[in-house]
C-alpha cells in the first residue's frame, strides 16, 4: 500500500498542480522557506514524487528521502536525475515518452528550414523596411539535402520521417546499429558530419553525450553545413559552437537547446544563419497536455498497483 502524500520539486502549470492537488496531498518542495531543510526534517514521509526533465532530483535530496519508491517525471529527459543512484535504491522512475514526438520532430524540421531559408531574420527585414530599399540575400535550398541524425530512437525516427516529405536522403549514429532501421547507419560520428548537409540531434543528454559535438565535428559539418539541436545544450561544445558560426567554419545553427539555460551566448543575436529557439520542443496546448496526463496516470497506475506505466 502506497500513502498517499506526494513531494513536487518544482512548479509545473497551473492546471497540474490543481489536479495533482485534487488527487493527493501534496507538498510543494519549492514553496518551504528552507527546501533542504525540509526535506532533512520530513522527507521521510515521502514514498512518491513529482518532478521534470527541468527540475529532477538531486542525489543529496534523494539522500533525505530514504522510503521514496517512485519517481513520476513530465518530459523524456533524464540526465538530471541520478541513474546509479534510483537503480541501487530500487527506485523506479517515468518519464512521458511518444506523446510529445511529434511537436519536437515538427520543431526540428522546423529549424531546419529556418536556418536554411532564414525566415526570422528575413521577416525581421520585413519588419525593419528594409525591403523598401533592397531584396533580401538569396539563402539554400531544403529539400533534396543530407540529413544526418544523431540518436535515432522515438523523436529522432519521427524527423526521418518528416525528411522523407522533403526527398531528403538520411544517415543517423547511434551506439548500436538498428538492423530494422531503413536508414543508413554510420558508426563514424565525424564521417556522419562530413556526409551530412544538416546535423540533427535527438541523443539523449549526461555524462555519455556531454560534449559529442565538438570542434572536429563542427568542422567536419564545415562551411556549408547546418548544425540542429534539439536534445540538449550538454551535447555540444557551445564555446567552440560559438567560434564556429563567427569565423564562419559553419554554415549555420538551429538551436532549441543551450549548456546553461535560459542563458544565451550574446554572440549569436547578430548572425542570421542562427535561429535561437528557448527551449520549446514540446511547448504546444496539446502536447503538454497529453504528457500531463500522462504523468498523473503514472502516479495513479503506482498508487492503485505499484507499477508504473511508462518507465524508463
Ligand atoms: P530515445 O527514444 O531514448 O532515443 C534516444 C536515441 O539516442 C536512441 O536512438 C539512442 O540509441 C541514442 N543514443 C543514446 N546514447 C547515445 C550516445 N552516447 N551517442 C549517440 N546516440 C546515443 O529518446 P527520445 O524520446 O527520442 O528523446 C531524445 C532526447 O530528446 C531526450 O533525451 C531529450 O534530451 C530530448 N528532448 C528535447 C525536447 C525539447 O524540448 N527540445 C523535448 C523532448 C526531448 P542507442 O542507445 O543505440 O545509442
Amino acid at each position: 500500500m502506497v500513502n498517499s502524500r506526494v513531494l513536487q520539486i518544482g512548479p509545473l502549470s497551473e492546471r497540474f498542480n490543481r489536479t495533482l492537488a485534487d488527487h493527493y496531498q501534496v507538498t510543494a518542495l519549492w514553496q518551504q522557506a528552507d527546501p533542504l531543510r525540509f526535506l532533512e526534517e520530513q522527507g521521510g514521509q515521502f514514498e512518491l514524487l513529482v518532478s521534470s526533465a527541468r527540475f529532477g532530483c538531486s542525489a543529496e535530496q534523494l539522500q533525505c528521502l530514504p522510503n521514496l519508491r517512485a519517481i513520476c517525471s513530465f518530459g523524456v529527459g533524464y540526465d538530471p536525475y541520478p541513474l546509479e543512484l534510483l537503480r541501487d535504491r530500487g527506485i523506479v522512475l517515468s518519464t512521458t515518452p511518444d506523446v510529445l514526438n511529434d511537436c519536437v520532430a515538427d520543431l526540428a524540421m522546423g529549424l531546419i528550414i529556418d536556418t536554411a531559408r532564414q525566415l526570422a531574420a528575413a521577416d525581421r527585414f520585413v519588419r525593419q523596411g528594409q525591403w523598401l530599399t533592397g531584396n533580401y540575400p538569396l539563402t539554400r535550398k531544403v529539400s533534396g539535402k543530407k540529413l544526418g541524425i544523431v540518436g535515432l530512437g522515438r523523436i529522432g525516427q519521427a524527423i526521418a520521417r518528416r525528411a522523407e516529405g522533403f526527398a531528403m536522403p538520411v544517415r543517423y549514429h547511434k551506439r548500436c546499429q538498428d538492423l530494422s532501421s531503413p536508414y543508413g547507419f554510420e558508426a563514424d560520428l565525424l564521417a556522419l558530419a562530413r556526409w551530412a548537409d544538416f546535423l540533427v540531434l535527438a541523443c539523449p543528454g549526461g555524462a555519455a553525450t556531454h560534449h559529442l559535438i565538438d570542434a572536429d565535428v563542427l568542422a567536419a559539418l564545415g562551411p556549408q553545413g547546418v548544425l540542429v539541436n534539439i536534445s540538449r545544450g550538454s551535447v555540444v561544445d557551445q564555446t567552440a559552437l560559438v567560434a564556429a558560426l563567427l569565423d564562419g567554419s559553419l554554415g549555420g545553427a538551429g538551436l532549441d537547446v543551450f549548456e546553461s539555460e535560459p542563458a544565451v551566448p550574446a554572440e549569436l543575436f547578430v548572425l542570421p544563419n542562427v535561429v535561437l529557439l528557448p527551449h520549446v520542443g514540446s511547448g504546444t496546448h496539446e502536447t503538454r497536455l497529453q504528457m500531463e496526463e500522462l504523468v498523473l496516470a503514472n502516479l495513479q497506475a503506482f498508487f492503485d498497483k505499484g507499477e508504473l506505466l511508462t518507465p524508463l
